[in-house]
């Protein structure tokens, strides 16, 4: 078994490669004497000689030539660019992705009701592929089944004070003031509604996890700006005067997956579901349902050796494609992509599979909704605009659903790299 020691011993001789180590820890040291390259020029708006002045500086300082310029400029975009406005600085082009639909993907939800074509941009052979695969299979069978369990955005203002008394004194003062403090933060927003103000108490410290309903967006902007008034309030109004305080103190779970967002929710918790017959999954998967119930029992153990946030297999891929096909934060995918899929044999050879998702945290208003081609992706699902978003987190958990569904497929099938041989390097 090769040790940490060996992996250590293999990169630091991939280091050194001939150098002395005097000479590679002199590579390492802050370097203040050479002329650093010109700085990009910050544009908050987007202004056409900004730009040209942006590319002069990557033409003559970075790796890029005319021809990377050419291909970053998009002449759509350039007839839009007021619609990229609030959504990029220092503008120096649009990066093309190339966007796959799957689908007809049949969902009988409490909120998504009906055949989706789900677009999916990535640049990932297979991945299209896959998750259809899986969409037809749950539709052939007549759908699957989803819900919304819960909602809610976050942030987790931090209070230091000078005691853990008047740390309590805070809190008792903050339980008395919910009507007050909610109405501070509604002054910021239409949408935005405090549901409910969670107090943390560790030692001196209060994190006060403020939980909001977002209308049809997303949510983060709108939970920070009302939070901004939360606290003003709370610095004119609170009788114990925190010391110090920060907007977030990295209790929301915000871009990162956490034990607690995993046990409650981030955005929406969503779940789908479905019941297969061992025929369909022996005509459309290759595989049996025997087989696919041993795969998820072994995967499952697999992903809780590894100390994985709930167990799943590959979330992450659909969300993200469909993420960035409709404009959302694809950097969300981080909290998204956690949950539990599970697989159990039924009676007269049939297959439960359910999916389920605590922190699908989408829009169908705001963040990059309603840039031109990502709006786009929103109008292919039929789920653009105001009334949507509860439809929306219940088509990612069915999308989810078949990835999951065609993924085990391939594995049970032994499928899983012959797909990939073909489809990203075109032989079989
Ligand atoms: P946003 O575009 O900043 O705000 C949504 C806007 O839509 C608000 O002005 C809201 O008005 C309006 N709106 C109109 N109709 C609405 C409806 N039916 N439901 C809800 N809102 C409606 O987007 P956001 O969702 O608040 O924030 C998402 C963005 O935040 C993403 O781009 C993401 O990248 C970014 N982000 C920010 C942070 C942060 O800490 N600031 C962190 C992570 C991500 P009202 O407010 O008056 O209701």
């Amino acid at each position: 078994m090769p040790s940490a020691f060996d992996a250590a011993r293999r990169m630091i001789a991939a280091m050194l490669s001939g150098r002395t180590s005097t000479e590679v820890a002199n590579l390492t040291r802050p370097d203040t004497a050479t002329p650093l390259k010109p700085w990009i020029r910050p544009a908050k708006h987007i202004e056409p000689t900004f730009t040209a002045a942006n590319w002069k500086t990557l033409l003559g300082h970075s790796g890029a030539s005319e021809a990377d310029r050419a291909a970053l400029y998009d002449a759509r975009a350039q007839e839009e660019l007021a619609r990229y406005e609030h959504n990029i600085e220092n503008y120096v082009g649009t990066l093309r992705l190339p966007v796959g639909v799957i689908g007809p993907l049949r969902v009988n939800g409490i909120f998504a009701k009906g055949d989706y074509y789900v677009p999916l941009a990535t640049s990932e052979a297979a991945l299209v592929a896959s998750y259809g695969r899986g969409a037809r299979l749950i539709s052939s069978v007549g759908g699957c089944t989803t819900g919304t369990l819960a909602e809610g955005v976050h942030r987790s203002p931090g209070f230091a004070f000078a005691s853990t008394t008047d740390a309590g004194l805070f809190v008792a003062w903050v339980c008395e003031s919910f009507d007050r403090l909610k109405a501070a933060a509604e002054t910021t927003t239409r949408h935005g509604k405090l549901v409910e103000l969670s107090p943390h108490v560790e030692g001196d410290h209060v994190y006060l996890v403020c939980s909001y309903t977002t209308g049809d967006a997303a949510g983060q902007n709108m939970v920070t700006i009302a939070t901004e008034a939360v606290c003003k309030a709370i610095e004119e109004h609170s009788p114990i005067k925190p010391i110090y305080w920060f907007v977030e103190a990295n209790l929301s779970g915000d871009k990162k997956a956490s034990a607690m967002s995993f046990m409650g929710v981030r955005g929406r918790k969503v779940t789908a579901s479905a019941e297969l017959s061992g025929e369909q999954i022996r005509k459309q998967l290759h595989t049996t349902p025997q087989r696919m119930e041993q795969y998820w029992r072994m995967s499952a153990l697999g992903g809780v050796m590894s100390g994985s946030i709930g167990v799943q297999g590959h979330y992450a891929n659909g969300l993200a494609a469909l993420y960035l096909a409709t404009g959302q934060d694809a950097a969300c995918v981080a909290e998204s992509a956690v949950g539990v899929t599970r697989i159990e044999l039924r009676e007269n050879d049939r297959l439960f599979v359910s999916v389920t998702l605590p922190n699908i945290i989408v829009g169908t208003v705001g963040g990059g909704t309603a840039l031109p081609t990502q709006s786009a992706g929103l109008n292919i699902l039929g789920l653009k605009g105001a009334g949507n978003v509860r439809q929306f987190g219940e088509v990612c958990a069915a999308v989810c659903l078949a990835g999951e569904l065609s993924i085990i497929g391939a594995l049970c099938a032994h499928e899983f790299a012959s797909a990939h041989k073909n489809l990203a390097r075109g032989k079989a």
